[in-house]
């Protein structure tokens, strides 16, 4: 039997020696707050931790929005994310820990949990951390702020003249030039 709890608590710990041998079903909304600019987003969580002995094995899926800064136009907007994710626990004061992780299968993650307490909000904004990308973009095609004048071009065309020349195509104007010559 799997032990089932149902948890609206914003922050959620587990005290591993809580955690039944046949493992433990947690579902969660948490309120997980991934930077400075915007609240906490809910992120729905359905977890399961298996414990042998100390070593916890951590199953989850965590559906959840969490607003990013579009990398090319600047503007926040809102990334869904559907993530799951496998990741091994063990103890980090326990001595000879170097031991065990060698013994552990290479295809999980690797954390740590301190005090006999898995914090299973701060976990999942790990993972959420993990999945949002380093560069987001609003959608694919953003076409970001113009160079010249930083009009956001998402709202349409600036005045800048089109014929400005590409900075990466500068060498081939040069080019063209010498063959006037
Ligand atoms: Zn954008
Ligand atoms: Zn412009």
């Amino acid at each position: 039997m799997i032990s089932y709890v149902n948890s609206r608590d914003s922050d959620m710990k587990i005290r591993v020696p809580d955690i039944p041998e046949e493992g433990l079903l947690q579902e969660a909304d948490l309120p997980v707050v991934i930077n400075d600019h915007t609240g906490p987003g809910i992120a729905h969580v359905l977890i399961k931790i298996f414990r042998f002995g100390k070593r916890l094995l951590v199953e989850g899926a965590v559906r959840t929005s969490v607003t990013v800064k579009c990398s090319r136009c600047l503007k926040d907007s809102l990334l869904p994310l559907d993530l799951t994710f496998r990741e091994e626990y063990l103890p980090a004061e326990e001595p000879g820990g170097g031991k065990e992780q060698e013994l552990t299968n290479k295809d999980l993650d690797l954390g740590f949990y301190t005090d006999d307490e898995l914090d299973v909000t701060e976990l999942v904004k790990e993972q959420v951390l993990l999945a949002v990308p380093m560069k987001p973009l609003c959608r694919d095609d953003c076409p970001g702020l113009c160079p010249f004048c930083g009009k956001d071009l998402n709202e349409g065309p600036c005045g800048c003249r089109k014929e400005e020349i590409d900075p990466r195509l500068a060498p081939l104007e040069k080019f063209k030039e010498l063959l006037k010559d």
